[in-house]
């Protein structure tokens, strides 16, 4: 492990948080446990190319993985509104406050992250009424199909 130090110690300075820390230390650790105690205490003799190549495999999925958390918490213009991508990308969503559907179909995203309620309620209830709706008035219980 020994030969690892200085590459660990560049990663460290690109990471920001203790988030990033502990992914790192869990990388180092699931190492550990994977070669074994050898890796430490004579590295030269047991620490081949393949391991070698295994272990950038894993420092370049790490890196991937960073990206992805990075794009993540970026924010995309849909339809005029900012949406993050995290929201986009998750599904389903949960269910509609309004007519308590599972939200999955395309736009019930949208509809939820602008209007809190899923994209066919969006339609029922907010479009062309917006103002109303988001001046926080809502459909009566009895109004409200979950059937359809
Ligand atoms: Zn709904």
């Amino acid at each position: 492990m020994l030969v690892l130090q200085p590459v660990m110690g560049l990663i460290r300075l690109s990471m920001k948080n203790e988030k990033d820390l502990n992914r790192i230390a869990a990388i180092e650790r699931a190492i550990a446990k994977k070669y074994g105690k050898e890796a430490i205490q004579n590295p030269r003799a047991n620490w081949d190319e393949e391991k070698e190549k295994e272990y950038l495999k894993q420092l370049k999925e790490l890196a991937q993985k960073e990206r992805r958390t990075q794009e993540a918490s970026e924010k995309v213009l849909v339809n005029g509104v900012l949406v993050s991508k995290k929201l986009l990308n998750k599904e389903p969503i949960g269910s509609c406050p309004v007519c308590n559907k599972y939200t999955r179909k395309v736009g019930d995203d949208i509809a939820m992250a602008k209007y809190d309620c899923c994209n066919d309620c969006y339609i029922k209830w907010v479009e062309h009424r917006e103002e109303r709706w988001l001046g926080g008035w809502r459909p009566n219980e009895g109004n409200i199909k979950t059937d359809s």
